[in-house]
């Protein structure tokens, strides 16, 4: 194993880590429009990513995540990039790289391929397991020590993406869920309470489970969240990435509310009740990340 992976997994049992903050959400800040496709950004404006990079090394993040949420070919096709997936991937991976050097661990991002399967939608799960596979080996060549599949709904999904990462070589696997609150308790979109969810991403072999964005759950939800999840993860370590927030629409710009104060307040809360990774998800930023490194234990 790649000596940078073996300490990624050895400082995992020993203290908890912090990961980065939002990317899409601070993409934006530097100019890329609302729905445009901020992976091109990876090829087109290199500088701009790196600077995000950057931003939160000096937070203080142990876990760069790359600029590839949206890098399968499924995505990058709706934006005329659906050949350009290894290049793009790699380049994502390369300019975290970059900026991390030996600071930090680099997560390639894998997110959802933004389909359904077969019977609700038509997608056939060898080609979405092709198309992860492609994406995960792209981001592993350019530099990730790492592979971070996240906002999942859909556990047959995270399995797929899981299986190709472990295939593509990857010596360390995260995986994550969204969760909503429902009539019993936290589930994702698809229904799947965490125990369900989490199960068949464990057996397929994921190192670290958790939960990432989230819709309509506060830091607290979050709190309550973590404790299910270390009861569902089989003693392997949680990861945990809350938004800032519902985002609020005005005026043509999208805002959050929850603070980095209310972040740091949060953070020991969430390592009590079993954390051992936390970070942010949409609209935290660097402000968000340096208020949680000056309370994270190292
Ligand atoms: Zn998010």
């Amino acid at each position: 194993m790649n000596p940078r992976v073996a300490l990624l997994r050895s400082t995992l049992a020993r203290r908890p880590l912090l990961a980065d903050g939002a990317m899409g959400t601070q993409l934006q800040q530097l100019g890329l429009a609302p729905g445009a496709c901020g992976e091109l950004w990876n090829l087109e404006q290199p500088i701009r990513v790196r600077q995000v990079h950057r931003n939160y090394i000096a937070a203080g993040a142990d876990l760069l995540t790359t600029n590839s949420f949206g890098g399968t070919s499924y995505v990058l096709f709706t934006h005329g990039a659906g050949a350009r997936v290894r290049e793009i991937n790699f380049a994502a991976a390369q300019l975290a790289r970059d900026v991390a050097g030996d600071r930090a661990w680099v997560l390639g991002d894998m997110g959802p391929f933004g389909g359904m399967f077969e019977p609700y939608g038509e997608a056939d799960p060898a080609d979405v397991k092709i198309a992860f596979r492609q994406q995960a080996s792209a981001l592993l060549e350019g530099g990730a020590d790492a592979l971070l599949i996240e906002t999942m709904s859909d556990p047959a999904e995270a399995v797929l993406a899981v299986e190709a990462a472990r295939a593509a070589g990857a010596g360390c696997v995260f995986a994550t869920f969204a969760f909503q609150k429902s009539a019993t308790g936290f589930a994702t979109m698809m229904g799947d309470s965490v125990a369900a969810a989490l199960a068949p991403v464990l057996a397929a072999g994921a190192d670290v489970v958790g939960a990432n964005c989230g819709t309509e759950l506060s830091l607290e939800d979050y709190v309550k969240l973590t404790a299910e999840l270390v009861a569902a993860a089989a003693g392997r370590p949680v990861i945990v990435q809350p938004n800032a927030g519902s985002p609020r629409f005005a005026n043509g710009n999208i805002s959050y509310d929850v603070t980095p104060e209310q972040f740091a307040a949060a953070v020991p809360r969430l390592l009590a009740a079993g954390a051992r990774v936390v970070g942010g998800c949409c609209g935290t930023t660097p402000a968000h990340i340096t208020a949680m490194a000056a309370v994270l234990p190292r």
